[in-house]
Formats: C-alpha cells, sequence, structure tokens
C-alpha cells in the first residue's frame, strides 16, 4: 500500500490518501468540508477531480456503469 498527498478541490485542505497500489480512480470524503471528490493515481503522481467534473474513464461510478453496460470491452 502506498499514500499519497492530495489537496481537496474545494476547500484545499490537504489530507494522505491511500492508493490500494493501483491506478484506478477512487473517491475521497474531505476531512474538513466532508464532500466527496475523485483521486486518481497516474505515473507521476494523482490527479485529483471534483466529484462529476472528471471524464468517465476517471470517475468511478461511470466505468462501473460502462463496464457493466459493455461486457468485455
Ligand atoms: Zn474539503
Amino acid at each position: 500500500m502506498s499514500s499519497v498527498n492530495v489537496h481537496c478541490p474545494y476547500c484545499s485542505t490537504g489530507q494522505a490518501v491511500d492508493t490500494h497500489g493501483d491506478f484506478r480512480p477512487f473517491y475521497v470524503n474531505c476531512a474538513d468540508c466532508s464532500r466527496r471528490f475523485i483521486v486518481e493515481p497516474v505515473e507521476s503522481g494523482v490527479v485529483v477531480y471534483r466529484d462529476g467534473e472528471a471524464p468517465c474513464c476517471s470517475d468511478p461510478e461511470c466505468r462501473a456503469t460502462e463496464m457493466g453496460a459493455s461486457g468485455n470491452e
């Protein structure tokens, strides 16, 4: 497991999150303002998106929907 420091896109509070050791995006609830945002691990670090502003491939729920709908693709 590895953790990275991210900054909340709403209130800029920094916090450490666990990346789970892979490149799948995941949701984080800000420890300070409690709003949800998306963290996507990338080769150079992480990318942070506000909930609803990530492209589908970086949105955990959208990915789940697409994978469920398209089967193997
Ligand atoms: Zn926040």
